[in-house]
């Protein structure tokens, strides 16, 4: 049972004919009077960018924005357009279902990727979102290039694209954590790339995309690219100027092995050995940058965007995960993190301008999920809240279990707020497996720090419009997920008293940016909730291609010209 390790840790196909129709009249018209070139849809732009930003809360964008430069955050939103109310459908709110529903147009309950690692019920194993023990690993000896989409059970944007155009699109994804990258390559991807740390700090890829890397990712792993990373973080401007951050010297962040205060300047080669070597550069903005160079490299050397039929370039930047996760949402670690991300943007930009042109690509950037605050520090403050006292929850409800039935074994696993039944334990036991499911939930529901429970047989029988029993419906696969799902209290967590983290149905996991900006793209600004669902169908009416399979979201009208 792994109660320990991640229990707890909360976490209608509208086909668009109506909306469609609408779209190709106009189309149509606008043909007919011959004031555009909608109808052979030449406005389609040679690349299109996607951007995924990890643990990137919405709010970030106000709260840093006086401490943005013009050529980044500030050129997207000042030229393109920007939804503001924007969210994750569904819950749980982690990394592998985030970039999966971003570039699948649904949610976990159609694709399947119903968490970063999930018990599957076949096989009685933990499974990983993006692990695929029939690949290789390429550019390294190790296990770490062990990955495909295989669990991602439908086609994404990206998949679709190069279906469109007869695998004649490029598309080439890259990202530190491999999630990040072999989920938004989709299926048919020309190449994913992830970043192993460790030793060499090298960029690697797996047999499901090629046999070797190519000569221009050697030749990059060879640099020393990432070797330049290897130095002290201080913060990008005077950090007594970090007025939008909390202290710098707080119980509430996460302490580097070898530092004795979470504050800067945090000395990267001094702390290099004991904290896997390339490996440190995840929890630094130098993460992200390095990314950026990588990407760079791909865009150039893969000559991305540089002829007629549309390529993907998928970017997923995940040291702002890490770095949320060890110093918390409040932190200026954070905030010098997003100045950080800020000025690659704006890199990203420029190259995309010199070589694709100003105005021959798309590029939108969302996030895979926000960020709650240290719910220490909430509970400081004294908003209710804190960490949820699992070990006692644990013991008082393996009584209940064996006092009730005789056995605790009737729980097969914990995991991601889920709890899973042994079916054939209770068939032995002449038990109903419903039943079973309403006696637990009772149970748990008068635990401290939980708020809601919901039952297999609720979300089978049952389908939710709106609120938190929607949100988890839309994250709940009847094949795949478990036999209760438990929803904690707002600011209850379950996962360290430092730092910050993510998984819930709540508006500060699942309220995060989306940007577009580009070709075909309007520019404004959206408050009418939107859905991460949404973005892959936007993209495919912009494109002119078909909705990924499994698509339950729609094209956002307002950000299309
Ligand atoms: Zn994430």
């Amino acid at each position: 049972m792994n109660w320990h390790r991640s229990a707890w840790k909360v976490w209608a196909f509208i086909l668009f004919v109506g909306l469609g129709q609408a779209l190709s009249a106009q189309v149509i018209i606008r043909k007919k009077g011959s004031t555009g070139t909608d109808g052979d849809f030449a406005t389609r732009p040679k690349l299109v960018v996607g951007i995924v930003v990890d643990q990137m809360r919405f709010d970030y964008l106000s709260r840093f924005w006086d401490r943005f430069g013009d050529e980044g955050f500030r050129r997207i939103i000042g030229d393109g357009f920007i939804c503001r109310n924007h969210h994750f459908g569904y819950a749980p709110t982690s990394t592998g279902p985030g970039h999966a529903s971003v570039y699948t147009g649904t949610t976990p309950s159609m694709h399947g990727v119903i968490g970063n690692n999930w018990f599957d019920k076949d096989s009685g194993a933990e499974v990983y979102c993006a692990g695929d023990t029939l690949q290789t690993s390429v550019g390294t000896l190790s296990d770490a290039g062990q990955n495909s989409p295989h669990r991602m059970l439908v086609s994404t944007i990206t998949d679709q694209l190069r279906l469109h155009h007869q695998m004649r699109s490029k598309v080439i994804a890259v990202a530190l954590k491999d999630r990040g990258a072999v989920l938004p390559g989709g299926h048919l991807a020309n190449a994913a790339y992830w970043f192993e740390g460790g030793k060499d700090g090298n960029w690697i890829s797996s047999s499901y995309y090629m046999e070797e890397l190519p000569d221009w990712v050697r030749e990059f792993n060879e640099s020393d690219a990432a070797e330049a990373y290897k130095r002290v973080w201080e913060p990008l401007e005077d950090i007594n100027t970090y007025a939008e951050s909390g202290l710098d010297n707080t119980s509430y962040e996460g302490l580097i092995d070898g530092e004795q205060v979470p504050i800067f300047p945090h000395d990267l080669p001094a702390l290099w050995e004991e904290n896997g070597e390339f490996g440190l550069l995840r929890i630094t903005p130098f993460g992200n940058s390095l990314t950026l160079d990588f990407a760079l490299k791909a865009l150039r050397n893969e000559k991305l965007g540089m002829d007629l039929i549309t390529d993907f370039l998928a970017i997923s930047f995940s040291s702002t995960d890490y770095v949320g996760h060890f110093y918390g949402v409040n932190s200026k670690e954070i905030q010098d993190t997003y100045m950080r991300l800020d000025r690659d943007l704006a890199r990203l930009l420029k190259a995309l301008d010199q070589q694709v042109g100003e105005d021959g690509y798309t590029l939108f950037l969302t996030a895979d999920h926000g960020a709650g605050h240290v719910a220490t520090y909430l509970k400081d403050l004294g908003i209710p809240g804190g960490a949820l006292e699992q070990g006692q929850m644990q013991k008082k409800f393996m009584e209940f279990l064996e006092y009730t039935y005789g056995t605790t074994d009737l729980i097969r696993n914990m995991s991601n707020s889920q709890l899973f039944l042994d079916h054939e334990l209770l068939r032995n036991l002449e038990l109903d497996t419903g039943d079973v499911q309403d006696v637990l939930a009772e149970e748990l529901m008068g635990y401290e720090g939980i708020y809601k429970v919901y039952t297999a047989r609720q979300m089978m029988n049952a389908e939710f419009l709106e609120g938190i029993p929607s949100i988890l419906q839309n994250g709940y696969n009847q094949k795949r997920s478990g036999d209760l799902t438990i929803v904690l209290s707002p600011s209850v967590n379950q996962y360290s008293r430092t730092g910050s983290t993510h998984g819930t149905p709540y508006v500060y996991d699942t309220h995060v940016p989306l940007l577009f900006y580009g070709k075909g793209i309007r520019h404004g600004e959206l408050y009418r909730r939107t859905h991460i669902r949404d973005i892959a169908p936007t993209l495919s009416a912009l494109l002119g291609i078909a909705f990924p399979n499994g698509a339950t979201g729609s094209p956002i009208p307002e950000v299309l010209k």
